[in-house]
């Protein structure tokens, strides 16, 4: 039987997670008149409540529950690779998706059913964000905007709600990198890739684990993991600077020959834009060997193989 395992990071969730076990259940037994076996993995990220107590006896209720406890709040991202390295041990297909199930369970079915046809990796999409406050929408969608302007692939509105074959998975760890900005590495695998869309509702219960604060920490190291064109730019700004500083020698120059110059005011302009220059220059060669390094010791894996034919 097609085996799925709905990985769930949790982070001191403990007002929602009856619920969200309630709910998990109800979808497995769907599930199940398709043909698929269902494990639910709770991934506790070091909470300080009660939630490992519940995982605790949700899985000795049900025996497709499974628990993990991280010594440590090591954060979403983290918590959600570890449930996803547990989880492709047992699975032909694993699913990502938020305790407090603001993400539609139901698009799981049709998740499934684009995996079944074909697709590797299936993104779960929002289709509108009417229930996030102004701000977090606004915010969000200048974050993937500005994302993209920096040439890092990202799905527009897509958080880490999606599903992932198992070769999608054992693909995505051999990425040995360990800031970690799943969504943005998961669109680089390749592979086919689907789309659900749906609509994203309320925090059942409880509040939201990403205050401003974390939300633009996450966005900064989504930049800077997967652009190396703020480095770039300071290399152009350098020459921009020389560009002007040659102007200036010019304008300078003619300045001084129709003696309209304060004696020292050329010398002083045409280096101060000279030397600027050359500097940011510097700097900016020096980043793109920075850039070089970085990418370096990420590690990530040379190519994925799809298919093989006529071996
Ligand atoms: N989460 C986690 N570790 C953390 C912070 C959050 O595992 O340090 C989990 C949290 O339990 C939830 C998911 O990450 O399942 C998304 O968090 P939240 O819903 O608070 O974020 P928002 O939807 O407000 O962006
Ligand atoms: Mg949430």
């Amino acid at each position: 039987m097609y085996q799925l395992v709905i990985v769930v990071p949790c982070y001191n969730e403990e007002p929602v997670l009856e619920e969200t076990n309630r709910r998990l259940l109800a979808l497995a037994e769907r599930l199940e008149g398709m043909e698929v076996a269902t494990h639910i993995l709770y991934v506790d990220d070091g909470s300080v409540d009660a939630t490992w107590s519940l995982i605790h006896s949700f899985s000795t209720k049900t025996p497709t529950v499974l628990g993990l406890k991280l010594a440590h709040n090591g954060g979403h991202q983290h918590a959600l690779w570890a449930g996803l390295e547990k989880a492709v041990t047992m699975a032909d297909a694993v699913v990502s998706i938020d305790a407090d199930l603001q993400d539609s369970v139901d698009a799981i079915v049709e998740m499934v059913e684009q995996h079944r046809g074909g697709c590797d990796i299936v993104f779960g999409v929002r289709r509108k964000r009417t229930t996030d406050s102004f701000f977090k929408r606004v915010s969000a969608q200048m974050f993937y905007r500005f994302m993209q302007s920096l040439g890092a692939e990202v799905v527009y509105n897509h958080a880490d709600f999606r599903l992932m074959s198992c070769r999608a998975v054992k693909a995505l760890l051999q990425y040995s990198e360990r800031n970690l900005f799943i969504r943005g590495m998961v669109k680089t695998l390749g592979y086919r890739q689907g789309y659900v869309y749906y609509d994203r509702t309320e925090r059942m219960a409880g509040e939201s684990k990403y205050p401003l604060s974390k939300m633009l920490a996450f966005a900064w190291d989504g930049i800077t993991s997967f652009s190396v064109r703020p480095l770039r730019l300071i290399m152009g700004v350098g020459l921009f600077c020389i560009f002007i500083s040659f102007v200036a020698i010019v304008w300078a120059l003619v300045t001084y020959l129709q003696h309209r110059a304060l004696p020292g005011w050329t010398s002083m302009l045409v280096s101060i834009w000279f030397l600027g220059g050359a500097v940011l220059t510097a700097l900016g060669i020096i980043g793109e060997y920075v850039g070089k390094i970085y990418s370096e010791v990420k590690r990530r894996p040379r190519y994925i193989i799809e298919e093989e034919v006529g071996f």
